[in-house]
């Protein structure tokens, strides 16, 4: 595995592969990798010549207030982690991607300002614009997003289309702890009492498909029943829970053929996400 931290070196080496008739799958990441990322990584090895990886934790998708300085980083383990399956690390620092000089950014209108994106304005902008940038140091035939952060997956998707970048999106599923918790490297934040609350996270994503396989179909009892479960633990605070069309993400009154059932819960202090995605 090489790793390279240099976005032109990068390209370079990128463009030399391609011209040798190599596929590029890529998987962006902010490291501190669990099995989640790793899902993604080894599936872009089944699926591609080439597989990159990126480590770098994006100043732009984060608020003032929010946990850039603390979120956890571990290159060495990182890097021993993803090397069995990757050919190409890219490990750049801020002064690299963001020069003094950085003005561009994109901008996904409509889906980035709801939901998460209405919770933490600019996030999205962030992620559309590194993505972007990714995108063009890479040249990735293929590139992998988890369904856990499922509205981010929407809006690279859009991105995608709108801006006619030739890469194939693959959004895989969303891989759990045994409790059902979703894997995030911000669970590391968690104490012991607010790790064992956690798991009602996805308990109330269960509820929700359990109500619908026996026939609810009013959204708001549902999010309600949701709500309840969830307020039953002390360290559990409700940012916001949603069913909506799983692609313009537009808020759905009533399930559909196909709902999509999204949280943002705060336990004690950590921000999480989850997501179910229910077929009638
Ligand atoms: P992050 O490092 O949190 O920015 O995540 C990098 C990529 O891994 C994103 O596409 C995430 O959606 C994906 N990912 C994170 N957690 C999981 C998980 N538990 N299961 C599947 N994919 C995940």
């Amino acid at each position: 595995m090489k790793i390279i931290s240099s976005p032109q070196l990068l390209q370079e080496e990128i463009i030399k592969l391609k011209r040798k008739g190599n596929t590029i799958g890529f998987v962006p990441t902010m490291g501190y990798l669990h099995d989640g990322h790793l899902s993604l990584i080894r599936r872009a090895r089944k699926d591609c010549d080439v597989v990159v990886v990126s480590i770098f934790v994006n100043p732009l998708q984060f608020g003032p207030r929010e946990d850039l300085k603390k979120y956890p980083r571990n290159f060495k383990k990182d890097s021993a982690l993803c090397k069995k399956y990757t050919d190409i690390l890219f490990y750049p620092n801020v002064r690299e991607m963001y020069p003094d000089d950085f003005l561009t950014e994109i901008e996904v209108n409509k889906l980035s300002n709801v939901l998460c994106g209405a919770s933490r304005p600019g996030h999205f902008k962030g992620v559309a614009t590194v993505v972007n940038k990714l995108f063009n140091i890479i040249f990735p035939d293929m590139a992998y997003f988890g369904q856990k952060d499922a509205q981010q997956a929407v809006i690279i998707k859009k991105m995608v289309k709108d801006l006619n970048i030739p890469a194939d999106i693959k959004v895989m599923p969303t891989v759990r702890e045994k409790d059902g918790l979703a894997m995030s490297s911000r669970n590391s934040y968690l104490s012991r009492q607010e790790r064992g609350d956690a798991a009602v996270l996805y308990r109330s994503l269960i509820l929700a498909k359990n109500m619908v396989k026996k026939g609810a179909t009013d959204s708001n009892k549902i999010i309600s029943k949701m709500r309840n479960l969830i307020l039953n633990k002390k360290s559990a605070k409700i940012d916001y829970i949603s069913i909506v069309n799983p692609e313009t993400l537009d808020p759905l009154k009533k399930m559909n053929k196909q709902a999509l059932v999204l949280l943002a819960v705060f336990v004690g202090k950590t921000r999480l996400i989850d997501n179910i995605l229910i077929r009638r």
